[in-house]
């Protein structure tokens, strides 16, 4: 079994020391919880538990404490995988709601798997989600003073079951005063991807993201072949003639887990019931 999260990015001009161990603290607790739910979980329950805690630490841009959009609103994105029914579903700038990540896991068990705007809301409240604000004082400080602190705190995880079975789960609250309508890269398959060979969640630019399909790529390299390292790097590569922002954690079918960014500093913690790592 094993269990991979990340909290997006970290910028050291804009967050100081105390956050950064903040940071680390909450995620080693938050991958350490999780494993021990994966103990009697299967891997797409144990995702959804990670990125629901994840969400609700307003140290991280998703669920409490996301970014606030250009018009002040706060708009959210979440999905989630299911490596071996190869099943996606999520939400697309849902608002008021304290978990998108639980509102993509019910579309999970509908046809029509993924939702946008008005309709993810419509169906959030039909399903007994209540309007809850994920807007923090914080967050509305860097509203007000216009502060963008570019593409940072997303959060996603990537689980190896004891079967053997994979899956993903990423949800964010975007860039920060991005366009009414921008749509995040977090409910696409450039931004959160598996199958049974290798599981990717993605945080950074969505836009470079979604250029580089960057999920879904390094996925198909590890099916066709490729080592889950080798299919990181050649896919990283591909991201540097557009200086293309983000950061990936990854884990294959065989329990090798990797994560790589394209500028420093993605946060993340690993952990698979012996050895944790946490980003430094
Ligand atoms: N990928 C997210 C987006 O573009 C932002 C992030 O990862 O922080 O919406």
């Amino acid at each position: 079994m094993k269990i991979i999260i990340h909290g997006g990015f970290f910028s050291e001009s804009t967050t100081n020391q105390e956050t950064k161990v903040a940071k680390q603290q909450a995620l080693l607790r938050i991958v350490k919880d999780s494993y021990q739910f994966l103990q009697t979980h299967t891997a797409i329950e144990t995702v959804v538990f990670a990125v629901s805690q994840l969400e609700d630490d307003a140290l991280f841009n998703a669920g409490i404490g996301s970014q606030i959009q250009s018009d002040g609103k706060i708009r959210m994105s979440a999905s989630l995988m299911d490596g071996t029914t190869q099943k996606f579903s999520g939400v697309i700038n849902i608002e008021q709601v304290k978990n998108p990540i639980h509102v993509a896991h019910v579309l999970m068990n509908v046809d029509d798997r993924v939702l946008g705007g008005e309709g993810a809301i419509a169906f959030a409240r039909d399903h007994g989600f209540k309007i809850f604000s994920t807007e923090t004082p914080q967050r509305k400080e860097e509203y007000e003073a216009k502060v963008k602190s570019n593409g940072q705190g997303t959060v996603g995880c990537v689980v190896l079951d004891k079967e053997g079975k994979l899956a993903v789960a990423t949800s964010t609250g975007g860039k920060g005063f991005e366009i009414v309508g921008r749509v995040s890269d977090s409910a696409t398959v450039a931004g959160n991807y598996v199958n049974e060979f290798c599981g990717v969640s993605l945080t950074g630019v969505g836009e470079d993201i979604v250029s580089n399909a960057t999920a879904a790529k390094i996925v198909t390299r590890v099916t066709d072949g490729f080592t889950l390292q080798g299919a990181f790097e050649k896919t990283f590569e591909e991201l540097k003639p557009y200086d293309g922002f983000a950061g990936a954690i990854g884990i294959d079918n065989k329990g090798n887990m990797f994560h790589q960014d394209s500028h420093p500093n993605m946060v993340f913690a690993s952990f698979d019931g012996e050895k944790e790592e946490v980003f430094v």
